[in-house]
C-alpha cells in the first residue's frame, strides 16, 4: 500500500483519512474494498471505524464482487465540474447499485457501456474500472448475456 502522502497526492479532491485509506488504495489495484465486520459479518459503506450493526471495531476492508442491481438512478443535466464528466454530451447517469453481498449495501457511481433501455431500476450490473484523473475509478456496466441481451 502506498504511503499516506503518495495516496493523498493521487486523489486530489477526495477527503482521505484513516478510515477510508484502504478503500482508496484498493482503487489502485482495481478492487472495490468495502468494510466488513469480522464479528457480525455485516458489510457497511462508507467506511467507518466501528461496525454500525454491533459496534465492533474489528472492521476489515474487503473486496466485493461488484455485481448488483440498479437501486436508484439519476440523470444529471448539470452539476459541478468533475473530471470525466461532460454534461453537454447528454445527461450524466448516476447509479446507486445494491451489491449482491448484502441487502442494503449500496455503492454510488456512474454507468458505462449502456443502452438507453439499461437505465432502469433493477438492471443487473457489474463493476468496471475506467481511468479518471490518472487513477482507476470504479463504475458499473450492464451485465450482458452472450447474445448481447441484458441479463
Ligand atoms: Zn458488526
Amino acid at each position: 500500500m502506498p504511503d499516506d502522502a503518495t495516496l493523498i497526492g493521487l486523489f486530489p479532491g477526495h477527503s482521505l483519512d484513516l478510515d477510508n485509506r484502504a478503500f482508496y488504495a484498493g482503487w489502485l489495484e482495481k478492487e472495490l474494498r468495502l468494510n466488513r465486520c469480522a464479528d457480525c459479518r455485516r458489510w457497511h459503506h462508507p467506511p467507518q471505524p466501528v461496525c454500525p450493526a454491533c459496534w465492533s471495531d474489528q472492521v476489515r476492508p474487503t473486496a466485493v464482487t461488484g455485481r448488483g442491481t440498479i437501486h436508484l438512478l439519476i440523470r444529471l443535466h448539470q452539476g459541478p465540474a468533475a473530471p470525466g464528466v461532460d454534461y453537454a454530451a447528454g445527461p450524466y447517469p448516476v447509479v446507486v447499485v445494491e451489491l449482491e453481498e448484502q441487502a442494503g449495501l449500496r455503492f454510488t457511481s456512474t454507468i458505462v457501456g449502456y443502452e438507453p433501455s439499461d437505465l432502469a431500476i433493477g438492471t443487473a450490473v457489474e463493476l468496471e474500472w475506467i481511468e479518471r484523473a490518472g487513477t482507476p475509478f470504479p463504475v458499473f456496466r450492464p451485465v450482458r448475456r452472450p447474445s448481447g441481451q441484458p441479463a
